[in-house]
């Protein structure tokens, strides 16, 4: 069976580094004024048991199953490939952007040098084309990331879902997201 690649974000055990975005900058060369990925901190809330507590929430293309930026680009530039992850073809984009403004989750930008759209890719391009986890995952100092194989039962992100509770981003717009959020206890879903 084909490799379907997915990432959970462990809300409990992210700290806001930002390890994860400087990596993501670095593997993926994106320059300073856009980002692929950003951990975005809300807070100080107050938790029902009186303490103060921040949540912290990754911010990057959910690598949906149910593309609406696939399907309104004329072109086929923006494509799913054999493993689910959605790219852009930069060579087949024409610039309408119609895929920016369909994204539901401000996944994409324009990539100031190529001119076309870009956002998050698990690295396709770089470390998962060489058998390496993405960049993000490797840095995280908590392991608040697991990626892997969703189609494969022995995986450690089927595992870890196994195991937690997790929830996906506007759920309600059958986009079918391939990144998986473990709640924070303290806090509650936010979606
Ligand atoms: S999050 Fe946005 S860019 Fe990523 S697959 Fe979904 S619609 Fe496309
Ligand atoms: S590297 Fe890990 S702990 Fe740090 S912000 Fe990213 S996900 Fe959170």
């Amino acid at each position: 069976m084909a490799k379907k690649y997915g990432m959970i974000h462990d809300n409990n055990l992210c700290i806001g580094c930002q390890a994860c975005s400087v990596a993501c900058r670095s593997e993926n060369k994106i320059p300073e004024s856009v980002y692929r990925l950003q951990v975005w901190v809300n807070g100080p809330t107050e938790y029902p048991n009186g303490t103060l507590g921040y949540e912290y929430h990754r911010q990057s293309c959910v690598q949906c199953e149910n593309t609406p930026c696939v399907s309104v680009c004329p072109t086929k530039a923006s494509h799913v490939n054999e493993e689910g992850i959605v790219l852009v073809d930069v060579d087949l984009c024409v610039g309408c952007l119609y895929c920016i403004a369909a994204c539901p989750y401000q996944a994409r930008y324009v990539h100031p040098v190529t001119k076309a759209p870009d956002k998050c890719t698990f690295c396709h391009e770089s470390r998962l084309s060489r058998g390496e986890e993405p960049a993000c995952v490797t840095v995280c100092p908590t392991d608040a990331l697991v990626f892997g194989d969703l189609n494969d039962p022995k995986s450690k992100i089927n595992q870890v879902r196994s195991e937690r509770v997790t929830y996906r981003q506007k759920e309600k717009l059958g986009t079918s997201p391939k990144m998986f959020i473990v709640p924070n206890h303290k806090g509650g879903i936010n979606s």
